[in-house]
């Protein structure tokens, strides 16, 4: 029998707390239809974790984190934790203590939901922990200083581990999806920085003759992200070049809550945390779009299922798909930053409605 999977519920803050538990609805639903076994692990985190424990990323969430599969992170309020070393923002910690240096975040069309573009599929890898946001405690200590009043010097973290894992994790999903990558720089002005990033990109190109290769230049692609979205597939760039093309390509299929992601490294672990974030100006009032949150996790059982060899893992994944599809394509049931009438409940019982073996 196949061990039960280890997962973890992480809520976060503000809309989180409302559509991490719609998420892990769907997936314990869906995981039930299709006997898939899964032991499911709360855990604190955040604001609520600095009242309960004393930490927003409290040691007994890290070491239980350790003994997962993987785990599902709402969003996190932090610019609104009060100043100490105990209400530190999680993000960076997670992504750098577990090697999650890929962020994977597709951008999908749906009819109907006011998206800019039709037949819109694709998919941005973001390197998630070098560029100019490192982990404090990489290679550098604050990635910006000021020497005088005057004066701002930002550093930008590239090295070559960091591009070539983050290439090969987009070469591989490129294979398994149109086999069509590109990558994405600044080389012209950053010769050293994208230099180094386009030269691990283009090293590990002969590794993969099924895949078209070619690149962009950042500029470029944000204007042709607009224009012809239809053309790309993967997509694979450096950490902020990546975090501000992933909220235009959210822009283009109808906003943040249409933004799932899926942060993976090495393989060993995986965690789904959509692209959006806390959201507090609409927590609490029950209508947050949980699409976002319910692809990550749909993403987070997907990969578990071809890493882990767990068939049904990925027949859970399926069948999330094609529900959530149809939940997307009910006006009465969506939320309305995508023209729906309905609520994040609605949306989380249409769903659910729609779960098919
Ligand atoms: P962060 O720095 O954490 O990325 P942000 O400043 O980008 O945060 P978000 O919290 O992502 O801000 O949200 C920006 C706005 O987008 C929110 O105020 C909210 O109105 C909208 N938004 C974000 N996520 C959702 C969602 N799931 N459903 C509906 N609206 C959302
Ligand atoms: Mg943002």
């Amino acid at each position: 029998m196949t061990a039960p999977l280890r997962i973890g519920i992480l809520d976060g803050d503000d809309i989180g707390l409302e559509i991490v538990p719609a998420s892990v609805a769907i997936a314990r639903a869906a995981a039930e239809l299709h006997g898939v076994a899964i032991d499911w692990h709360p855990l604190p985190v955040g604001a609520r974790a600095l009242e309960s424990h004393g930490h927003t990323l409290p040691p007994e969430t890290m070491a239980a984190l350790k003994t997962l599969d993987g785990w599902i992170l709402g969003p996190i309020g932090h610019r609104a934790y009060p100043k100490g070393p105990n209400a530190i923002n999680p993000h960076p910690i997670l992504r750098k203590s577990f090697n999650l240096f890929a962020n994977v975040r597709p951008t999908r069309s749906y009819p109907d939901i006011g998206c800019l573009h039709d037949g819109v599929d694709l998919v941005i890898v973001r390197e998630n922990n070098e560029g100019f946001q490192p982990d404090r405690n990489m290679l550098v200590g604050n990635a910006e200083f000021r020497p005088n009043d005057e004066v701002t010097l930002s550093m930008r973290v590239i090295t070559r581990t960091g591009s070539r894992s983050v290439a090969r994790a987009a070469f591989e999903l490129a294979r398994q999806r149109r086999k069509h990558l590109t990558y994405v720089h600044k080389d012209t002005v950053f010769k050293l920085g994208c230099g180094m990033f386009v030269e691990e990109c283009k090293r590990l190109a002969p590794e993969y003759p099924d895949v078209l290769v070619d690149d962009v230049i950042v500029d470029t692609m944000a204007m042709r992200l607009v224009r012809d979205p239809q053309s790309f597939d993967v997509i694979v760039t450096t950490n902020m070049f990546g975090d501000i093309l992933s909220d235009e390509a959210a822009g283009l299929v109808g906003g943040l809550g249409m933004a799932p992601g899926l942060c993976i490294g090495d393989g060993n672990i995986a965690m789904a945390q959509a692209t959006h974030g806390s959201a507090p100006d609409i927590a609490g009032k029950g209508i947050a779009n949980p699409y976002a949150m319910v692809e990550s996790t749909r993403m987070l059982f997907d990969w578990l299922g071809h890493s882990r060899d767990n068939p049904g893992a990925v027949r859970l994944a399926a069948s999330m798909s094609r529900a959530i599809t149809a939940a997307l394509a009910d006006p009465q049931a969506r939320t309305g930053d995508i023209r729906g009438k309905g609520n994040t409940a609605t949306f989380t019982q249409a769903v659910l409605r729609n779960l098919t073996k």
